[in-house]
């Protein structure tokens, strides 16, 4: 029989942590890849994977009952090429993992599958349409088969009864299409013991640059509204010796970022503590954790442990989503601002732990001024990146069936965005899309942070009022219509720092250096020359002063050597000082200096490569 996992990720990068879920509970349960699983080797040094109680399969060791596929596509390639791979692997059973972002896609290609492979069961699973499974299937007449709960016990069961070819019984957490109708079999318990669920990934899955998702607990503590989490109770772990045996293989293999997807990290101190403490003592300088915390639960004790941390090590993502209590309480989620922006500070303080926070717009009761002022006093934190999301009103969530109470309006499909509600219209809400477009380009991309940082002081405007009047000028002058390259974003921001009242020439300095130490591209080093009456930098006088500073700075590496390595501008700004604070608005004539990165170092927390300068003896070449 022939079985194929398949979904469709947000990202090539991205891995489904679902399907391998799935894949190794299968190969299991069906004693497929026999061998490879005996490699497992536990904590305790019991050298294989303990048989699951009550299985005992349907085939030997070496007999394979399934031919099992796991194929993945990402949400930007073709249709039809997803359509024709799909139809060639000639499935029996083909099973979609289905989520909000990637839904629309999946219906489609099921839709299109049913008709050219009519014997071929399409099985969904995942949140999306599990909540109503039976409506689900009266709307989608091409999907036979929904698996309402866990995936990994579920799934197999209905294999193995497909298998048996015996007269269909009922199997818990499913709901099937049927002769006699569709049928919904009830709820299956959840997995009890997380321990009982194989490793999901395989050494091939631990390519370069790959990120990978990882559960170290399942379910969530928290009850906000909007979420479907909400509806799931309790909190159950995986043990901490199964999560260091698991983390260490990451670790082992040199694998670049491990994302947690445990809704909420910390919940557990104690726990956290050990984990954060195990990934600083086994740190390979390479690999990077991820992890959703909730900034009110981290201990004092937990800060002097991260201090510990290598930068890069650690990302941290909050989910602070409004700093308005009045909206916080209303989607119960009421975790006071002063706290959570009490712990942002001490850890951004930190210097080494990325820090991540997310905004929500349309919560009820929030208005678009009361929006802008939770933007504000988050963006004051300054994370090293900041998340615009929109409120989406998922069907089956509490706040979905709060929608009239709260004047809701969203889209009827996925991801069901709100379009406005008793307290923000439509008109608002674009314009804070706008923000968070904004916002992602010029400030999560850290590519402009010097520059945004200085015009923000000299403008003296709150940060939602200074890029409101940045996307105002965007939108006038047509560059939200048009896709550009990463460095047309440079000529963007000059452009409307050059229109502003408060305008000031170290600017284009200030872009110089972002430029550099983003992109590790030159724009032109002829600028500053030119500003101060020198000579270009075709002068030989020039390119000498230039191989001096470089010898000087590291007088052991051939000149030649340091500049195929390194990118160098000429700037006529002390930007040492700058960085340092010692700001000189006013950019007055004070010399000219040498700033380079190394693009064989790059900085771990920033990811922008690091800088260096010398000062140039101008007088040397001076015209
Ligand atoms: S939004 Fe996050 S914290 Fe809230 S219930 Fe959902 S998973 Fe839990």
């Amino acid at each position: 029989m022939n079985v194929v996992l398949t979904t469709l990720n947000s990202r090539y990068t991205h891995m489904s942590l679902s399907l391998r879920y799935l894949r190794a509970a299968l190969e299991r349960r069906f004693n497929l890849r026999a061998s490879a699983r005996a490699e497992r080797v536990f904590a305790d040094g019991s050298p294989t994977v303990p048989p699951e109680p009550g299985h005992t399969g349907v085939a030997g060791p070496g007999e394979s009952p399934l031919n099992l596929r796991l194929l993945e596509f990402t949400i930007n390639q073709p249709h039809e090429h997803i359509l024709r791979t799909l139809f060639e692997t000639k499935p029996d059973v083909l099973c979609f993992s289905v989520y909000i972002w990637n839904v629309e896609a999946i219906l489609k290609l099921a839709a299109s599958l049913k008709k050219v492979l009519p014997e071929t069961v399409i099985l969904f699973g995942g949140p999306e349409s599990a909540f109503d499974s039976e409506a689900y299937l009266e709307h989608h007449d091409f999907i036979d088969v929904i698996v309402t709960g866990e995936g990994e016990e579920i799934l197999g069961a209905y294999l193995e009864r497909k298998l048996k070819k015996t007269e269909a019984y009922a199997i818990s957490g499913l709901t099937e299409r049927t002769a006699a109708g569709i049928i919904n079999h009830g709820k299956a318990p959840l997995v009890s013991e997380l321990d009982s669920i194989p490793f999901p990934y395989e050494s091939e899955d631990f390519g370069a640059g790959r990120m990978l998702y990882y559960e170290a607990s399942r379910g969530c503590p928290y009850r906000c509204a909007y979420c479907l989490s909400s509806r799931e109770p309790g909190v159950r772990t995986f043990s901490l010796d199964r999560v260091k045996e698991d983390l260490a293989r990451f670790i082992k293999a040199e694998v670049m970022q491990v994302k947690f997807v445990d809704r909420t990290f910390n919940v557990d101190s104690d726990r956290t503590r050990e984990i954060f403490k195990f990934l600083i003592e086994k740190d390979n300088g390479i690999t990077g954790f991820h992890f959703e915390i909730t900034a009110a639960l981290l201990r004092d004790q937990n800060f002097e442990l991260l201090a510990k941390a290598r930068p890069g090590l650690f990302q941290f993502e909050i989910g602070v989503q409004s700093t308005c209590d009045e909206a916080m309480t209303a989607v119960m989620r009421p975790l006071p601002f002063k706290k959570t922006s009490e712990v942002c500070r001490k850890l951004k303080a930190l210097g080494n732990i990325h820090l991540h926070l997310d905004l929500i717009a349309g919560l009820p009761f929030e208005t678009y001024e009361r929006f802008l002022k939770s933007f504000d006093e988050v963006f004051n934190l300054r994370p090293h990146a900041l998340q615009l999301g929109f409120l989406k009103l998922i069907p089956g969530s509490p706040l979905s069936e709060q929608a009239e109470k709260f004047g809701y309006v969203s889209e009827s499909h996925p991801p069901y965005e709100v379009l406005g509600n008793a307290h923000i219209n439509f008109a608002q809400l674009t314009s804070l899309k706008r923000i968070e477009a904004l916002v992602d380009l010029f400030y999560n991309s850290g590519g402009f942070s010097v520059t945004l940082e200085a015009a923000l002081e000299k403008s003296g405007q709150r940060p939602s009022a200074f890029f409101l009047g940045f996307s105002e000028f965007i939108r006038q002058r047509g560059y939200d219509q048009q896709v550009y390259r990463s460095e047309a974003h440079y000529g963007h921001l000059e452009a409307f720092l050059q229109a502003q009242s408060w305008y000031d020439p170290v600017f284009k300095t200030l872009l110089d250096y972002d430029c550099l130490v983003a992109l590790a591209k030159r724009r032109s080093t002829t600028q500053a020359v030119d500003r101060q009456g020198w000579e270009p930098e075709e002068s030989p006088a020039l390119k000498a002063a230039i191989h001096e500073a470089l010898r000087a700075s590291a007088p052991d590496i051939p000149v030649k050597t340091l500049l195929k390595r390194i990118r160098y501008q000429i700037f006529d700004v002390d930007m040492s000082a700058w960085i340092e604070g010692r700001r000189d608005f006013g950019h007055a004539d004070h010399g000219l200096w040498l700033g380079w990165v190394d693009t064989a170092r790059r900085s771990s927390v920033s990811e922008h490569y690091d800088y260096a300068q010398a000062r140039l003896e101008v007088t040397l070449w001076k015209s």
